[in-house]
């Protein structure tokens, strides 16, 4: 008998109580998918599925904690007690074979077998259609998936084109699967994919948008995307990519717009930032193509409006896509405002504010991110980390709340209801005054303090009174200026 060597990664407890389980009650059971080619990959498994001989019914009957996830046959086996997430519920799902597809989409019935040879034959990809046997560490491999692991090889199990005649999606989980685990895809696979690419108009947009984030979200989305391309596939998810191929742009550019688009994206990921960084970095400048025009004074090109026109091209992209309205809109905005202008030697700070107004706070963060992807994704960045990084000094600084006696737990109204005093300067000089108090001592800023220490400070002279307001207008100054110096040398910029 054939055993597992799973290099060092342990099949969980959990998982392997619902295995005995099933072979206690007498039922056939087997570990298979992608939790199988995990491990043989030496590498933890995202989830956990298995395959057996028991109906859904037979298998709700041992485990009361199940309940059924779709009509597929699949059953939840749930663990509450599970620390890890990805063990919470472990898939237990009854051998199937493959219905007739008459709509490349979903089978038009599922039948259960007796048999795990007719499940494995139903499956993917041969490294997907290996079965483990958890409790004996027995493997049935009828597709040789153990070599073509070793040999990092994707290849569909029997005839590609009838495979991806049936399941268009799987075209998709291919290339994925390519950029996850960064496998070859074999030949004649390869060319069953570009015959039958076509086929993926058919397959639902959520399930192309739930590949296509998982290739954005790989370590390698770059590569994952020209091998799409390469595949005639890339038209099934965004089309308008590849009008950017061989898009020619302007000198401080070194590579197409397509190019420049996906090695921003591949920056992002190197960078593992976000979806929406990674969407926007993508789709930054998909508009380029429509709005090049050349200038004769410039003797180069120029792209006005490519950001305007991109902005509202993404999220058409995007909504079609199915992606949620909040993620839409905001790489939207991203795309829109990733032109903004950051030489701090020409813009004032309330260029900043207005930037951070059109992005929104909690945005402008990824949008200097989106500029470091870009600037990377030229190919050529020029070296100005410094004035780079004294822009980002200047949106610190426009973000911080003002230091002003509007920080104070009492207002200049109640200070003349509770003094009984008419509006006039004195309020202002007891404001400043109150002020510097509570710059030194914050614990000092309560309503009580401040009542009792407002009627001491009416008792004065007018003339004091106005000495202390100065002073704590000058300390407010001083402070502000030691806040905004701080901020600078957080960024090592003066
Ligand atoms: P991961 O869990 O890393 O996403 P996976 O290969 O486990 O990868 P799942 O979607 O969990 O992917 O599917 C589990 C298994 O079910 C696969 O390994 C494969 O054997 C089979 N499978 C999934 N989708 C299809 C499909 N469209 N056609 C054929 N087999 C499929
Ligand atoms: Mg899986």
């Amino acid at each position: 008998m054939k055993r597992a060597s799973t290099d060092g990664i342990e099949i969980p407890k959990e998982v392997l109580a619902v295995s005995s389980a099933l072979q206690k009650a007498g039922y056939e059971n087997y570990l298979v998918g992608g939790c199988v080619r995990d491990l043989l990959r030496g590498q933890n498994p995202k989830d956990w599925d298995i395959t057996t001989i028991a109906t859904p019914e037979e298998i709700t009957q041992i485990f009361p904690h199940a309940f059924y996830e779709n009509t597929f046959g699949t059953v939840g086996v749930v663990n509450d007690e599970a620390t890890d997430e990805s063990l919470k519920v472990v898939e237990v799902t009854t051998y199937r074979e493959e219905g007739t597809y008459s709509n490349a989409r979903h089978p038009d019935k599922v039948s259960f077998s007796k048999n795990l040879g007719d499940d494995l034959k139903r499956r993917d990809f041969t490294i997907n259609a290996i079965a483990l046997d958890g409790n004996t560490g027995k493997i049935v491999d009828p597709y040789d998936g153990q070599k073509d692991i070793k040999d990092k090889i994707i290849r569909a199990v029997g005839k590609g084109e009838d495979r991806f005649e049936e399941d268009a999606l799987r075209i998709l989980r291919a290339i994925r699967l390519s950029a996850e685990i960064g496998f070859e895809i074999e030949q004649n696979t390869e060319k069953a994919i570009q015959n039958k690419a076509k086929m993926l108009e058919k397959i639902s947009k959520e399930r192309i948008r739930d590949e296509f984030s998982r290739i954005l979200m790989s370590d390698e989305p770059k590569k994952g995307l020209e091998l799409a391309l390469k595949l005639k596939v890339l038209q099934y998810i965004a089309k308008d990519l590849e009008r950017g191929i061989g898009v020619e742009q302007n000198q401080a550019h070194k590579y197409d717009v397509f190019e420049h688009n996906l090695r921003t994206l591949q920056h992002a990921a190197d960078k593992k930032w976000g979806i929406d960084l990674r969407l926007a970095s993508l789709f930054h400048d998909v508009s380029k193509p429509e709005t090049r025009r050349f200038s004769k004074e410039k003797d180069d090109y120029t792209f006005h409006g490519h950001d305007v026109v991109g902005g509202k091209l993404t999220k058409k992209i995007l909504t079609e896509l199915k992606f949620s309205s909040v993620r839409v809109e905001k790489v939207a905005k991203m795309v829109r405002w990733h032109m903004f202008f950051s030489d701090p030697e020409q813009i004032t700070l309330s260029a900043v504010r207005r930037l951070i107004s059109n992005i929104g706070k909690e945005d402008v963060w990824e949008l200097m991110n989106l500029r470091i992807c870009d600037r990377i994704g030229t190919g050529r960045p020029k070296e100005n980390p410094y004035r780079f990084r004294k822009y980002k000094s200047m949106v610190e600084e426009a973000l911080q709340d003002p230091i002003s006696v509007g920080m104070l737990k009492i207002k200049g109204d109640s200070i003349m209801k509770v003094l009984g005093i008419p509006p006039g300067p004195k309020i202002g000089y007891i404001l400043h005054a109150l002020f510097e108090e509570v710059l030194d001592n914050p614990e000092l800023n309560t309503i009580e303090y401040l009542e009792k220490k407002a009627g001491e400070l009416n008792k004065l002279e007018i003339s004091e009174l106005e000495k202390l307001g100065k002073q704590g207008k000058n300390k407010k100054e001083e402070e502000q200026e030691k806040k905004v110096k701080e901020i600078r040398g957080k960024y090592f910029v003066e």
